[in-house]
């Protein structure tokens, strides 16, 4: 199917322009004039696009939690790929602290799998870096080399794994967690690290530096202290194979905000809503580039598990409402720097050249965004299962109008569902 989407301001990392995008096949095919006429380039089908609104490759997100399998009644696949698709996300990273633990590569190739026949998202499930998150045995990742088994070789290309992550955990012993960094460069695979125990500052510092010895590409999550994001500054400069995200949750909100809405219940996330100086320190790494990528760190909860101090927010469906209006309504950056850090970059970190920017060849995974549009953030309409959102009742300005995906339509927010 030929599709073209009409006279429409196309936005990405580094072209904004008004014209047509012709898709093909599920790529895109070439980015056209405006007034292209749509018979002289074959199209099948038209999409026009209300003024204003804005098309931009979709969002990749390096750090979700689908709580698949295991935890049904927080998230499934399902509803969580409903809520990354209504926020505008093609690829998903989730996270292995599931029940059972994500350590088995047939469990992400199921999961992988059974997304790709849903064909909302793509989903790449990040393996643990130790059996079980059990922080003792990451021999496990042995099993994803290709075949012949060489210390050296990639890992398998029939495999949906990019990222491993210990999530929350971090591995404490030194020598495992060397062993597990060790394996992972070796596969080719970066490690995650989200460096949640010991105190975020000495726990990215310990990260960097055992990455460092293993020479491993390391990126470090949520990233939420002006310290540990000097860490990574600091690395960077140095030439060390680092990068890092920040959540928006952590760019607009801080301490007082979790105080506002109970920082032992709702206002509670790992890592914490942090001080002024910190959320303006991380804005200072988005301007001058330390800052790589904005990821959600969407962490659904019930209700109850909510009231009862679970850390953590749903993120998906407010994440680039929430930048918009925090980064670029403020003027600190354009909209083509806000794709680099929600499509292009993160894109790049998984290895990905086939998605994240508006280029021929690369596949339709597309948002529609109205960028004027103002709203009061409405959890109970969420697609996904937890209602646990900061930004509840917060005026935001921005919204996703449709989602496509390889060119099919996963999400019309204008059509009744
Ligand atoms: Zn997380």
């Amino acid at each position: 199917m030929r599709i073209l989407f009409r006279d429409v301001r196309l936005v990405d990392a580094s072209c904004d322009t008004i014209g047509c995008l012709l898709v093909d096949g599920g790529l895109i095919e070439a980015l056209l004039p405006e007034g292209t006429d749509p018979l002289s380039v074959g199209a099948e089908r038209t999409v026009a696009s209300p003024r204003g609104s804005v098309l931009l490759p979709a969002f990749v997100e390096l750090h979700a939690h689908f709580r698949d399998p295991g935890f049904p009644e927080k998230e499934t696949l399902e509803s969580g790929s409903l809520a990354a698709a209504a926020g505008g996300y093609g690829t998903v990273v989730c996270m292995a602290n599931t029940k059972p633990v994500l350590d088995d590569p047939a469990l992400a190739r199921d999961l992988a799998d059974r997304a790709r026949e849903r064909g909302l998202i793509d989903l790449f499930p990040a393996l643990s870096l130790t059996r079980g998150m059990e922080g003792r045995d990451p021999g496990h990742l042995e099993a994803l080399r290709g075949a012949g088994g060489g210390a050296d070789l990639p890992i398998r290309a029939d495999l949906p794994v990019r990222i491993l992550s210990e999530d929350g955990r971090d591995v404490a012993d030194d020598a495992v967690f060397l062993k597990a960094l060790r394996l992972a460069a070796g596969l080719g695979l970066t490690v995650s690290c989200h460096c949640d125990s010991g105190g975020e500052d000495a726990a990215t510092a310990r990260a960097i530096a055992l990455a460092a010895e293993a020479k491993c590409r390391l990126h470090i999550a949520h990233v939420s202290t002006a310290v540990a994001l000097d860490a990574v500054r600091r690395a960077k400069a140095a030439g060390q194979a680092v990068t890092c995200e920040v959540s928006p949750h952590h760019l607009v909100l801080t301490e007082a905000d979790a105080a506002r809405l109970g920082s032992d219940g709702p206002g509670r996330v790992n890592p914490p809503l942090r001080s002024e100086a910190d959320r303006l320190a991380l804005i200072k790494g988005i301007l001058d580039g330390t800052v790589d990528a904005i990821a959600t760190d969407h962490a659904p909860h019930t209700a109850a598990d909510k009231a009862a101090g679970a850390p953590g927010f749903t993120g998906l469906e407010t994440a680039f409402a929430a930048c918009k209006t925090e980064l670029v309504d403020s003027g600190l950056i354009g909209l083509s720097r806000l794709s680099s850090l929600m499509s292009a970059n993160p894109a790049r970190i998984l290895g990905l050249s086939d998605r994240g920017r508006l280029e021929a060849g690369t596949r339709a995974d597309l948002v529609l965004v109205d960028p004027f549009a103002s709203y009061a953030v409405d959890p109970s309409a969420f697609r996904s299962k937890g209602r646990n959102s900061p930004f509840s009742g917060r005026v935001l300005r921005g919204r996703v109008l449709a989602a496509y995906h390889g060119g099919e339509s996963v999400h019309d927010s204008r059509s009744v569902t």
